[in-house]
């Protein structure tokens, strides 16, 4: 079976202290075992340390992008030799913020999944479409060639999580239905099938991202092809322990 994975996506916020405050409730929750849910939380950059020493155990963390090859003369990048340095196990690549915002292209993000991977890296990758796609049809088209420019740099599926996040999801409130994110993460999962082969499909989580919360994580849990949630502004409040108990 695939791990249920919960990742907490805290974007550009916090400072030290409301950092602490949130990893003190993370370290106090009571929370299924590590065998039944993988938890990651993805604070900036500069709080990375500050979180790895004090962060329970039996959860992880993530930064939220890496440069996209070896680090050297690139001022204001982060590399993956850093992260690898710094005992950080996790990077989220190609959320759509960074795609649409800072203008990532799929070859851009493919390369980052690739060099990140090839390092030891484990790799959240970020697919989805924006409001225009989903309503002219595309969605599909879209997310594959997402994937397809992952697909055809990396040797092994086995680091990497594929997050599907709706970007009018994303921020809006506007949650996916749970047969919405069903039907797009059962495709990709053919998709991985056809393109990547059986084994990757059967083995790579596709989690969830956009609006998720306490209360509408239970019923996306449920379907079958949704192995996780990437969360962003629930992951900053306590109710972020209530998506990590939906993995039971
Ligand atoms: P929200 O949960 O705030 O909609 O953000 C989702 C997301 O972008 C996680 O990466």
């Amino acid at each position: 079976g695939r791990k249920f994975f919960v990742g907490g996506n805290w974007k550009c916020n916090g400072t030290t202290e409301e950092v602490k405050k949130i990893v003190t409730t993370l370290n106090e929750a009571e929370v299924p075992s590590e065998d039944d849910v993988e938890v990651v939380v993805s604070p900036p950059f500069v709080f990375l340390p500050i979180v790895k020493t004090l962060l329970r155990s039996d959860f992880s963390i993530a930064a939220q992008n890496c440069w996209v090859r070896k680090g050297g003369a690139f001022t204001g990048e982060i590399s993956v030799e850093m992260l690898l340095n710094l005992g950080v196990p996790w990077v989220i690549l190609g959320h759509s913020e960074r795609r649409l915002v800072l203008n990532e292209s799929n070859d851009f993000v493919g390369d980052k999944v690739a060099y990140a991977v090839d390092q030891g890296l484990n790799v959240i990758a970020c697919v989805g479409e924006t409001l225009e796609q989903r309503e002219s049809g595309s969605t599909m088209a879209v997310v594959a060639s997402q994937t397809k420019s992952i697909a055809e740099r990396v040797s092994s599926w086995s680091n990497i999580v594929l997050a599907y996040e709706p970007v009018w999801a994303i921020g809006t409130g506007k949650v996916a239905t749970p047969s919405q994110a069903q039907q797009v993460h059962l495709e990709l999962r053919k998709w991985l099938n056809d393109n990547a082969g059986a084994q990757v499909a059967a083995s790579t989580r596709i989690i969830y991202g956009g609006s998720v919360n306490g209360a509408n994580c239970k019923e996306l849990a449920m379907q079958p092809d949704v192995d996780g949630f990437l969360v962003g502004g629930a992951s900053l409040k306590p109710e972020f322990v209530d998506i990590i108990k939906s993995a039971t």
